[in-house]
Parts: structure tokens; C-alpha cells; sequence
């Protein structure tokens, strides 16, 4: 089956660039921050608490974009709101249903830049990866992200702004009146996509506080997961200021071979990063790490690797995420065979830990783990001479 395409938006009209209007945008700031936008914008500071309060609803819990509906302030009031203030998003450049129902979006954010975002369905579940950087400054040999060199960090506008027009997509928003619908399709969210979302500490920080906000998106922080190549000096900040679930890419169990695969362990070897998870689940009073493992044929997946792993690991509660390696262009490593994928999670699971294969989703449309990357630096370059 070829998965179905949509067409490509590119084509269609553009909207004003949303660089050129001076408003400030209302979305990604966190209630304090809205708060004191309102005051500086001249709402008195009595009134400012309750308006804060009835804008969060609108904007998170019913997904308005329009002052003009936002029924119970008085009309003089949306006036102001809409002669201040934007509500902006990024805008769907294009989207892509893979065959297995994986849904990817190319977004463009202010500045040109384009950034992707999946949204996998599963039965029990539907998890958004979300990205929180334009490209990566780490070069994880493995990663198609990791060839792409940083652009930017997201903004924390941007970042919710991947839940919420993830949602506009699945037609989520709850409809007033309605019986309340309990289960979600957007239900987890992973910050698994572009980027490394703890080199983008505060922007990711104040995302989630938004997403978590119970009068508004409502996610609960026990169905968010960040992932982490291993910045160790932010993890206990995550855990204080987040409280997310924590998964770490973790992909060998030498320091040599990890050193080669994931470069940032040269600054924060396997012993240092261990320490650091060690003391997660009980400053986050979460569960278990995730150890995330991308299975590379005859670099890292021998039966040795697999014991070293588990006694690496010992007396951490965690999960292991077995990833077959998905392959991009010019990609340098092998998908493990399928039978030592399954003899090397055989051997974890019998030392007493979850060993999951991760199955590879929306491989078709190249949104399957590690795949991401958008054009925004080729795009700069082809541009170039004509600017
Ligand atoms: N930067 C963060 C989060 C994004 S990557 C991090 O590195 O943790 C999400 C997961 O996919 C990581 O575990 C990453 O190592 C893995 N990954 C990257 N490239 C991959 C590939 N080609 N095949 C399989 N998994 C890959
Ligand atoms: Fe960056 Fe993560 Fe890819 Fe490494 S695996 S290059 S940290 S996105």
C-alpha cells in the first residue's frame, strides 16, 4: 500500500509573515508571564488575575484563536486584547499520513525556519513527538537530525504550538456542550523529535508547564517524556522544574564505542551520566528511566554488550527501548538483524527489566525515530545569492 499523500501546501497562497506584525504573541507565555503582559498593556492590575484565567481557558482549553469569540469578556475588552496582542502558531507547510496512520508535519516557524512534528497512533494510546530544536548541536553519528547543524532553539510558543495544531489536525478541541470526551487522542507527548530539548532548557521548561496546566491542555506529567543524549548538569533541574518522565539515549555500554556514537558523552562519560540518572526517579518522583538503545549491526548489539548493559544499569528502576536503527540517506550503520535484536532483548528481559523492540512507524514518510530533519539550512543556502 503507498501511503497517501496530502498535497503539498507549499503551492498555496502565503499569510503575511507573521515577522512583520508587532503584537506580542499571547501563546507560550506562562500565567505569570501573561499576567504581567496584561498589566504592561494597561488592564488593571485588580482585574488581571481573572483575565489571565479566562484567556488561559479560551487558548488551552478550547483552542480559540479569535478574540472576537472569546464570549465572556466584554467587547471593549477583545478590542484591546486584539489591538495588543497575537495569537500565532506555526503554520502546516505540509502534512503526511504514513500508511500505518503516522502523521508528520513540516512547520514553519517565524524566520523561514521548518521544524517537524509526528503523531503516532497507537490502540491504547496517541503520543505527539515533538521537536525542540532547528536541527541539533550534537552530532550523533546515527542520527539524521545530528547532520543538520543548530539553527535555532524553539521558542516556548513554538513548542506548545506543535501540541496545538496537532490537535487542529485530529479535531480535538472540546466542543462546548458537548459530553466530555475521555479518551484522547493526543494523549502522551514525547520530546523525542529535532533537537536536544535540555540544550533548550527554559523554552522546553515553560512548554510543559502549559501543556500540564490543568484548565488547559491538561497532559498529565507522568504522559510526557523527555529524552536526553545526556546533559547531565540539567537533570536534576528536570526533575525539579518538570517532573516529566526521563529517557535517555544511551546506545552503548563502552565509553569508547559511546564516545563515537553519541559525542556528548566525550564531556559526561556512562559513570557520570549514570550518577545523574541514579538520583532522577526520586527528585521526580517518577517511575523509571527509559534507557533508550538504537540496535547498529556489529557496533553495539553483541550478547556482551547486552550483560554489560544490565550490569550497568543495576539498581536503577528503568525500561529498555530496543530501536532498530532506521536507516536516511547516506546513513553510515546497519539495522541489526532481527534475531540478535531479539537475542539481545531476551537477555535484559531475563535480568528482570522490560526489553520492548520498538517498532519502527511511519518509516514511509521518514518519521520514524531519528529520521527528522527539514531543509531549513539547504533551503538558506539554495536562496543565498539571490538575497
Ligand atoms: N536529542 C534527544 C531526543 C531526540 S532523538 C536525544 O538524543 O535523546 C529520539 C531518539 O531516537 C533518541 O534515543 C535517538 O538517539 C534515537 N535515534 C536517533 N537517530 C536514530 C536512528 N537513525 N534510528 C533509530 N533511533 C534513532
Ligand atoms: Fe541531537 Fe538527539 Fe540526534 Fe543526538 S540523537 S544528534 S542529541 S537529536
Amino acid at each position: 500500500m503507498t501511503a497517501p499523500i496530502a498535497p503539498d501546501v507549499r503551492t498555496l497562497p502565503r499569510r503575511a509573515a507573521p515577522e512583520a506584525d508587532p503584537r506580542p504573541n499571547l501563546i507560550g507565555l506562562t500565567r505569570a508571564e501573561l499576567r504581567a503582559a496584561l498589566i504592561a498593556a494597561g488592564t488593571p492590575e485588580g482585574q488581571a488575575r481573572m483575565r489571565t484565567g479566562q484567556l488561559w481557558q479560551w487558548l488551552y482549553h478550547w483552542g480559540v484563536r479569535d478574540f472576537a469569540q472569546m464570549t465572556n469578556l466584554a467587547k471593549e475588552y477583545r478590542a484591546f486584547l486584539a489591538a495588543n496582542f497575537r495569537i500565532a502558531l506555526p503554520e502546516v507547510v505540509v502534512r503526511q499520513v504514513s500508511a500505518d496512520g503516522t502523521r508528520k508535519y513540516l512547520l514553519r516557524i517565524e524566520g523561514g525556519h521548518e521544524v517537524e512534528t509526528v503523531y503516532i497512533p497507537e490502540e491504547d494510546r496517541g503520543t505527539l513527538c515533538v521537536s525542540s530544536q532547528v536541527g541539533c548541536t550534537l552530532t550523533c553519528s546515527f542520527c539524521h537530525t545530528g547532520t543538520q547543524r543548530l539553527v535555532r532553539n524553539l521558542t516556548a510558543a513554538e513548542i506548545v504550538g506543535q501540541v496545538m495544531v496537532a490537535r487542529d489536525d485530529l479535531g480535538e478541541w472540546p466542543v462546548p456542550g458537548a459530553p466530555k470526551d475521555e479518551t484522547r487522542l493526543l494523549s502522551n507527548l514525547v520530546l523525542m523529535g529535532m533537537g536536544e530539548p535540555l540544550y533548550n532548557f527554559e523554552a522546553v521548561r515553560d512548554a510543559m508547564q502549559i501543556v500540564m496546566d490543568g484548565e488547559g491542555l491538561s497532559l498529565s506529567r507522568r504522559r510526557i517524556t523527555l529524552s536526553t543524549s545526556g546533559v547531565v548538569p540539567e537533570i536534576a533541574r528536570t526533575a525539579a522544574e518538570i517532573g516529566c518522565l526521563l529517557a535517555v539515549s544511551f546506545h552503548a555500554t563502552t565509553d569508547a564505542v559511546r564516545d563515537t556514537l553519541v559525542p556528548i558523552n566525550r564531556k559526561w562519560n556512562i559513570a557520570t551520566l549514570l550518577g545523574a540518572l541514579r538520583d532522577y526517579p526520586r527528585l521526580s518522583n517518577s517511575e523509571r528511566i527509559t534507557f533508550e538503545y538504537v540496535m547498529l549491526k556489529g557496533v553495539n548489539d553483541s550478547d556482551e554488550d547486552a550483560r554489560r548493559l544490565v550490569r550497568l544499569i543495576a539498581g536503577i528502576p528503568a525500561k529498555i527501548n530496543l530501536i532498530p536503527f532506521n536507516p536516511w540517506p547516506g546513513a553510515p550503520y546497519e539495522r541489526s538483524d532481527w534475531a540478535r535484536i531479539e537475542a539481545f532483548a531476551d537477555i535484559i528481559y531475563k535480568a528482570g527489566y522490560a526489553s520492548p523492540i520498538r517498532t519502527p512507524r511511519g518509516e514511509d514518510i521518514m518519521a520514524a525515530c531519528g529520521q527528522l530533519k527539514s531543509e531549513t539550512e539547504r533551503a538558506r543556502r539554495v536562496r543565498a545569492p539571490a538575497d
